[in-house]
């Protein structure tokens, strides 16, 4: 008898065809999520089991697993031998020692000479006559005890479903460039998207020297803890202060938020395009701030070609505030530091920019070279 962890996936079997793709996919996610820790997976009529693992770091172990994409639910457990002794032992050890229970037996070896009623009844006695405060309640139980009789001669048992985190498995459904800011909701959008199955790498704009080293720390840290859904990631970082110069010497003050976001989204475009990457993600909602205007909006989608992913569009702020808390970013983001959104920001950014308004601001400036000019400060970083 030994400790198992039964993982169970979710969605992957809506794939059709396409589910020997899904499931090698959650198995290599599966394998770099325990990445340091002794284990073996296997993987077992729709679902997989955990074994041979380093039992003190269970708690570990069940951490990383909730971060995991695509896992609907999991239980820990037991392995054991399928005889009716070896069951009640293992049970036994999955049971309350008081309360209402009743054993619910699955049987995938058909030969196995008890149907499963005949096996919940005989293990339900045996628990019965041990525990004397343990009351049957077969509608209702508190406690329900899981018996699966499997076809290799070996059975699990356990006691509880424990929720996974859903979603797909990250790598499934196509790569994204997350605009990453530092602030509370990008990091949020980026999540969002990886639980869809969207492998995501990073991209964050600097304004050195106006904004300082402990902004891209900052960047650093949330691209790291993101990893924990996305499970790898590169972070690439450029400098956008002389174009902010730029337009805050040439152009009309209202328009700078707009104009460096159209910057911003040439640039992303440019790098996913390097780098393989079929779309771009930001943490933009609608109508949070000034340039979140639908007219915001159009403006940066008009200088791309790549699809632009908005997944908080819809979001209130307090919804993503709760998310980011859930997922371990929120005390990272309010963490203080400047974005260069916040240098040069002007008094009154325009809400409602027109498109020729804003292009004819625009011809003020030399923007392929400013653009080539910005992409010599790239830096990479291995999350
Ligand atoms: P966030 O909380 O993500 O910073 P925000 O509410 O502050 O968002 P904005 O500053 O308008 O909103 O930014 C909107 C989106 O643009 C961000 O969610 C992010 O995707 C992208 N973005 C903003 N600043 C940067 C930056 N310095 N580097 C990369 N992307 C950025
Ligand atoms: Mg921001």
């Amino acid at each position: 008898m030994k400790k198992v962890i039964i993982i169970r996936y979710a969605e992957i079997h809506l794939k059709g065809k396409n589910r020997g793709f899904f499931e090698h996919v959650f198995s290599v996610n599966l394998e770099r999520a325990m990445r340091g820790i002794r284990h073996e997976l296997h993987r077992t009529s729709g679902r997989y089991l955990l074994v041979n693992f380093e039992e003190e770091k269970i708690e570990e172990i069940c951490l990383r697993l909730q971060r995991v994409f695509g896992v609907h639910s999991y239980s820990v457990g037991l392995i054991t031998g399928n005889s009716l002794d070896e069951m009640f032992a293992a049970a036994q050890e999955v049971s309350p020692s008081s309360g209402t229970f009743k054993i619910d037996t699955h049987r995938a070896d058909k030969r196995y000479p008890l149907t499963s009623m005949q096996i919940s009844a005989e293990i339900g006695g045996r628990l019965l006559s041990k525990r004397p405060n343990l009351k049957v309640d077969v509608h209702t139980p508190e406690h329900t005890v899981h018996l699966d009789v499997r076809e290799n001669g070996t059975a699990l048992a356990f006691g509880t479903f424990e929720k996974g985190a859903g979603g797909i498995p990250v790598g499934s459904s196509g790569k994204g460039l997350l605009l990453i800011s530092g602030g509370i909701d990008s990091p949020v959008a980026g999540y969002m998207m990886a639980k869809r199955g969207m492998s995501v790498e990073f991209l964050h704009f600097h304004s050195y020297p106006y904004t300082n080293d402990s902004a891209k720390e900052k960047v650093k840290e949330l691209a790291k803890l993101l990893s924990k859904y996305t499970l790898t990631g590169k972070l690439l970082t450029i400098n956008v202060a002389h174009i902010q110069e730029e337009i805050h010497k040439k152009c009309a003050g209202e328009l700078n938020v707009t104009l460096l976001r159209r910057f911003m989204f040439r640039l992303a475009q440019t790098i996913a395009e390097e780098n393989g990457l079929q779309c771009l993600i930001t943490g933009e909602s609608l109508g949070q701030v000034a340039s979140q205007t639908i007219e915001g909006m159009t403006s940066s989608n008009a200088v791309v070609s790549l699809p632009v992913l908005r997944p908080l569009v819809g979001f209130d702020k307090d919804e993503i505030i709760s998310i980011a808390k859930k997922i371990g970013t929120f005390e990272t983001s309010v963490l203080p530091f400047e974005d260069c959104c916040t240098v040069f920001l002007p008094e009154f950014p325009a809400t409602r920019p027109k498109l020729a308004f804003i292009e004819e601001e625009e011809q003020k400036l030399d923007v392929p070279s400013l653009i080539m000019e910005a992409l010599q400060t790239k830096e990479e970083f291995l999350i």
